[in-house]
């Protein structure tokens, strides 16, 4: 079967997240979103863990329904937890999203991590200890638990950021590198800006919403092919098995927070040759620039722009429907506008967000929103759209183009 699947969320236990992050309502968007197979997130929260245990009951191998649900929406058992330890004389900041098969092994897990800091004020813990110890502490509690590096590019917490990350996964995982079998190119980097280092090339790419509210559900996500089984979705992650897993949906990465580098409080945002130009300071206050995730793929690639290198899963750049709306109405995506339209299509008919963006045919949409937003639709899958990108915790600001599409058809006859 098809599955769709976003498995790195935030519960309403983290910092800044919404107070709705609970596994109904998770569960409830999870549905409006078009999402088959969702993370729990923050799994190592005692409270947390204690009304998952309450309202999730085994469903197929691996995976939970929650009670009393309507509709057919799974849960995986997964968390993020933040390792912020000294390594060669600097400070390293590296986010880990885990994904365990049982409460018991979930049990194993959180036993082993109260023993370095306490697991109960945040959802998404912190620790002091090395991420490689990490990988050790996990695969001991069940060698089916998978360790993924979260947001690999973000700088300032991830495996490979420019201020706080290493140059290389082994670098990071040492002996322990040999569990890590895919990252997670958050929303500033995309699969082919990954491609661009030969030295993931044995690794997986995986796309998560990392969500801390409801609607940001599935603003990324994985499309897998396989039997609905915890471990069916990690063995099609840890083989790259084109077969079973079938694409991923991602932001266009320009839209990222931190694709570009720059200075927020100066309004200064830089492409990484522009930074070179100014030596890495900020042009108007001298102040150091936020290096982004362009720039350190740059850094470390081997590869040209645009080589594609063997065996690589495909993918599909979306913008979210209420972005859509908002820049074809010209107006705000929070705007009651908005909500209106968005509310009468997917929740009020039941066709679920990612139908409607990744594959309804044209006609079908037409049934289901204005002409204008049709087309809008329409021209963000053929990647018409111009960006300015983000940079330095600063959202890249998309438009879709005012010119008049080609359809492959017209261009032919
Ligand atoms: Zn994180
Ligand atoms: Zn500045």
């Amino acid at each position: 079967m098809k599955i769709v699947a976003d498995l790195h969320v935030h519960s309403k236990f983290s910092r800044a997240t919404s107070r709705d992050m609970d596994a109904g309502t998770i569960a409830l968007w999870a549905g409006h979103k078009g999402i088959d197979l969702v993370g729990t997130g923050d799994f190592t929260h005692p409270e947390y863990l204690k009304e998952l245990k309450k309202i999730l009951r085994p469903s197929a191998d691996g995976l939970f329904t929650p009670r009393g649900a309507k509709g057919g929406v799974h849960f995986m058992l997964t968390t993020e937890v933040s390792n912020i330890y000294s390594y060669k004389g600097r400070t390293r900041r590296i986010h880990n999203v885990l994904l365990a098969p049982s409460f018991e092994a979930v049990d194993r897990i959180n036993r082993a991590l109260s023993r370095f800091g306490r697991l109960d004020y945040d959802g998404r813990p912190m620790f002091g200890f090395n991420a490689k110890d990490l990988v050790k502490l996990v695969m001991d509690a069940s060698p089916l638990c998978m360790v993924i590096p979260a947001h690999a590019w973000t700088p300032w917490y991830s495996v490979f950021g420019s201020n706080s990350g290493f140059d290389s996964i082994e670098e990071c995982f040492e002996e322990q590198a040999v569990h890590i079998h895919a990252i997670e190119t958050g929303l500033s980097s995309d699969p082919p800006m990954n491609w661009r280092l030969d030295a993931l090339d044995r690794i997986t790419l995986v796309s998560n919403s990392d969500a801390h509210s409801p609607e940001k559900l599935g603003r990324e996500a994985n499309v897998f092919e396989c039997d609905m089984r915890y471990e069916d979705i990690v063995s099609a992650i840890k083989t790259k098995d084109r077969g079973r897993f079938l694409s991923t949906i991602e932001f266009f990465p320009e839209e990222g927070k931190y694709h570009f580098d720059g200075h927020r409080n100066c309004k200064v945002r830089l492409s990484p040759q522009q930074t070179g130009q100014h030596d890495g300071t900020c042009p108007v206050c001298g102040g150091p620039l936020t290096i982004g995730v362009l720039n350190r793929v740059e850094r470390l690639a081997t590869r040209r722009e645009g080589a594609v290198p063997e065996n690589v899963i495909p993918f599909k750049h979306l913008i979210p429907l209420k972005e859509i709306m908002a820049d074809v109405l010209s107006t705000g995506a929070g705007t009651v506008k908005v909500d209106r339209l968005y509310t009468e299509a997917v929740i009020e008919r039941g066709v679920p967000e990612l139908d409607i963006l990744v594959d309804m045919p044209e006609k079908e949409l037409r049934r289901l929103l204005p002409e204008g937003i049709v087309q809008g639709v329409m021209k963000v899958r053929d990647g018409m759209v111009d960006i300015e990108p983000g940079y330095d915790g600063e959202y890249g600001r998309i438009s879709i183009r005012r010119d008049a599409r080609q359809s492959p058809q017209q261009t032919l006859f």
